[in-house]
């Protein structure tokens, strides 16, 4: 113990190795110090011996200056609102690597002049949804729905079905956003039922527009009914429907889950929605809908404060005029050929590890679509390799279930099985210790 404290490297001298010298020019002095700090503590307490601190150290090194790191998704739930939602396609990363440095996001570069910010963002979303005259893009659905209350019916009131009084999640509830920007709401119908007339007889001169809430994260039956879109839209303010999920057409595997498209030829006046949920792209709220409607969202001073940056305009409309992003093609797997790849990874592992393919039921998760079950597979293994493959780079996130570890591969791209198998093997190999 004396000895190790004795022969401790001194922090400059093994800073000064060239391995941490380009290590912090690539992710900056601090996390690189920190790093070595760490590995002199555990030298001085004797598990590092004093000629391995800098390969240890080395080692140790974040690959990243962030914290966020990447997961391979194989819980079964498509999209993980704890692992950041929606994937983006290669076309979207590679759109918002583009837009990262200086960009003409607000300028014509064949004339010099000022131009519309994110513009062709906005024609792509446009285009994208028939029966949409215009599009405005925010921060997030939330700030979508807010943005519409605010312009529509700030000082006045909004009508609501009690069923559609929803909690988005985190403890946070749309009728408490969209109060909070000074719109009273007026609840009509029961928790089960609502029909036409209960809205009909709560429209008063200060209505500003009817909420129409899509319940995108649970499901009711039984004895119920609510208004669909096309009746509301008899009604003299206009509706606003918040669909949540971001499917822009209707989805063969999605029948209950509601469209961009199909609510506004169904009369609604604007659509509210989340760019990275079934859409599959970046974080943003997705506004569609009559012309003069967006045009005096664009103008509310909440506008600006709700505005997205370059990157989201980027890899927005690079998943709009792309090839699929991961989401759409998670959708599109069928359980034939997720048994065949299960099947394939366990013969892989099992001379390592005892590991089995079996069908599994995945889900979409935050997105949308509660109740649906896609049919999926997953390759099983001992429930102890969860906490190794968590810990691993990139990180693997499963499902622990009757005792096994499930990775499930709905939501897993073909081209990363055989690293997902890496992974495995690594896990499989790596010491049981504090990190495990
Ligand atoms: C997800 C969701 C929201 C919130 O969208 P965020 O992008 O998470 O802010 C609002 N309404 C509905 C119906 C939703 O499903």
């Amino acid at each position: 113990m004396t000895d190790s404290r004795r022969t401790t490297p001194r922090t400059d001298d093994v800073l000064a190795d060239p391995r941490l010298v380009a290590a912090a020019r690539r992710i900056g002095r601090p996390l690189v110090k920190r790093t070595v700090t760490d590995t002199l503590e555990l030298c001085r307490s004797g598990q590092v011996s004093p000629a391995d601190v800098a390969d240890v150290a080395v080692g140790a090194l974040p690959p990243l200056a962030s914290g966020l790191r990447p997961v391979l998704n194989a819980t079964g739930v498509v999209v993980h609102t704890n692992l950041g939602r929606a994937p983006l396609s290669e076309a979207a990363v590679a759109a918002v690597v583009a837009a990262a440095g200086a960009t003409a996001v607000e300028l014509d570069l064949a004339t010099g002049r000022r131009a519309t910010r994110g513009r062709t963002a906005l024609r792509a979303l446009a285009d994208a949804v028939p029966g949409a005259e215009a599009a405005h893009v925010v921060n997030n659905g939330a700030a979508a729905v807010a943005l519409a209350a605010a312009t529509l019916a700030q000082g006045g009131n909004a009508v609501i079905a009690r069923g559609e009084m929803v909690e988005i999640g985190d403890g946070f509830r749309i009728p408490e956003l969209v109060e909070s920007v000074g719109v009273t709401l007026r609840e009509v119908g029961t928790t089960n039922r609502v029909r036409l007339d209960d809205y009909a007889e709560a429209v008063d001169a200060e209505t500003g527009f009817v909420l129409k809430v899509h319940p995108s994260n649970f499901s009711v039956t039984g004895f119920t009914s609510s208004v669909p879109v096309a009746e509301l839209a008899t009604l003299s303010v206009p509706v606003v429907a918040d669909i949540g999920s971001g499917l822009l057409r209707p989805h063969p595997r999605l029948p209950a889950e509601p469209s961009a498209s199909r609510t506004l030829a169904d009369g609604a006046a604007l659509v509210t929605a989340s760019g990275d949920k079934l859409l599959g792209g970046p974080q943003c709220g997705l506004l569609l809908g009559r012309a003069s409607v967006v045009g005096r969202l664009r103008r509310h001073p909440l506008a600006r404060a709700m505005r997205v940056d370059k990157l989201t305009l980027a890899a927005l409309e690079a998943t709009l005029t792309g090839p699929a992003p991961p989401v759409a093609r998670a959708l599109g797997r069928t359980r034939e050929e997720l048994m065949r790849r299960a099947e394939r990874l366990a013969a892989a592992l099992t001379d390592l590890v005892p590991a089995s393919a079996e069908p599994s039921e995945a889900a979409v998760g935050g997105g949308g679509a509660p109740g649906v079950v896609l049919p999926s597979a997953a390759v099983l293994l001992p429930q102890r390799l969860a906490a190794p493959l968590r810990a691993g780079d990139p990180a693997v996130v499963g499902r622990v279930e009757g005792g096994r570890l499930w990775l499930d591969l709905v939501a897993v791209e073909p081209e990363q099985d055989d690293g997902l198998a890496a992974a495995v093997r690594r896990a499989v190999a790596a010491p049981p210790g504090p990190r495990s």
